[in-house]
């Protein structure tokens, strides 16, 4: 194992890895696992991936379960990287790819982080585990927590997809349905933790999710020859995938397997809950809660994120930015994607589709360069949102 220790993202206080832990202590902001790079090199180079299997453990030297532990797993990550040939033609563009995370167990991206979470989660003795979720992270987290043989609680908008629901409950885990949103939901689960020894699975608050996630990095790299794209379009709610690939891009640069370049990163919102696009263009650190949030993009339905300040930072440094779509134009474009393309993408994923079209008639992108986008989920999954 070459996991070493959890870094503060905030204050860069250390924290002890073999710890079950949530947050910093001194600053309460997301930590990071940090890896000892030189000892990964010794032992595995880019070649050594080509043979092995195709889930997310491929990557097991840069994840932080000991090399000894059975992971717990449902065959996660290993997604194809299609290109979008016909919906790239009708736009002008040569090189548009889709990152099809519809293909991981419960349909959505979340397997990935909840895997890993869940797999460190029950290594360092956690029994019972608490999720808010705007729809697919509590599918996951049913899903592995039934897997590991651990209790699942799970926080809901009332008015998340039914789907949602229903797989949580199928799956075994206990479902609590809240009269408001994710954040209302975090809120209930931190009141009630401790008296109920849960262990808080919520994005970014504990420190495995996001390990589970970069292996989207470490996957569009290897997919595309150990390049990076021009651009990546990124539909973002907590953010931590768009956070997740940002450090798979540096831990690939330290390792020697890429270069410094890196693609502009964009985070694509719903207009009915954008606070890291209003932050972006107001220029600040970090994003205002937002007020009244609604979309159909029930994984955009985050009105205030923890890693705000670390997505902000990432878009700027990437010289890529923020933009929304509304919810009309994410159910409109699906199916012009899913006639061209052949797969039913979820709003989210839609969303990217339509910021793409913005994207390239102000100017932002150039039609010769190559674009990824990723489909973070299912449209089986909001049946509701497509009813005529
Ligand atoms: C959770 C979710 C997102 C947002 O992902 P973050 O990493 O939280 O930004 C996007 N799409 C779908 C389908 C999701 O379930
Ligand atoms: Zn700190």
């Amino acid at each position: 194992m070459f996991l070493t220790h959890l870094e503060c993202t905030s204050c860069g206080l250390r924290h002890d890895a073999a710890t079950l832990q949530n947050l910093c202590r001194e600053c309460q902001k997301p930590l990071f696992p940090t890896y000892d790079f030189t000892a990964v090199g010794r032992v595995v180079t880019r070649e050594s991936f080509a043979t092995r299997e195709k889930s997310l453990w491929r990557f097991r030297e840069v994840l932080p379960l000991p090399a000894d532990v059975e992971p717990i797993t449902l065959g996660e990550g290993g997604t194809p990287l299609l290109q979008a040939r016909r919906f790239g033609e009708s736009v002008g563009v040569s090189q548009l790819f889709l990152k099809d995370e519809s293909q991981n167990p419960t349909q959505s991206f979340k397997a990935r982080g909840m895997a890993v979470a869940v797999s460190m989660a029950k290594h360092l003795g956690a029994t019972r585990l608490a999720v808010p979720t705007a729809g697919n992270a509590g599918g996951a987290l049913a899903a592995y927590a039934a897997r590991a043989g651990l209790e699942a609680y799970i926080f809901m908008p009332s008015d998340t997809p039914r789907a949602n629901m229903i797989e949580c409950r199928e799956l075994g885990a206990q479902v609590t349905l809240i009269d408001g949103l994710i954040t209302d939901c975090g809120a209930e689960i931190a009141k009630r933790k401790t008296a109920e020894g849960w262990f808080d699975m919520s994005t970014l608050k504990e420190p495995y999710r996001v390990e589970g996630k970069k292996t989207l990095g470490y996957e569009l790299a290897e997919q595309l020859g150990w390049e990076l794209p021009d651009v990546v379009l990124y539909p973002t709610g907590g953010g931590t995938g768009l956070i997740g690939m940002w450090k798979a891009f540096n831990e690939m640069e330290t390792l020697g397997w890429i270069g410094s370049q890196r693609p502009r990163m964009f985070s694509v919102q719903a207009s009915g809950c954008a606070p890291i696009v209003r932050a972006f263009e107001a220029a600040s650190e970090t994003a205002a809660e937002f007020p009244d949030a609604h979309t159909v993009a029930s994984g955009l339905r985050v009105p205030k994120a923890i890693g705000d300040f670390l997505m902000l930072r990432i878009l700027r440094k990437s010289g890529g930015g923020a933009i929304t779509v509304n919810d009309a134009e994410m159910i409109r474009i699906t199916r012009e994607v899913g006639a061209a393309e052949g797969l039913f993408v979820a709003p989210e994923g839609a969303a990217c589709f339509a910021a793409l079209k913005t994207l390239l008639s102000n100017g932002s992108i150039s039609r010769d360069e190559r674009v990824v986008i990723f489909n973070t989920g299912s449209g089986i999954k909001y049946l509701d949102c497509y009813a005529q």
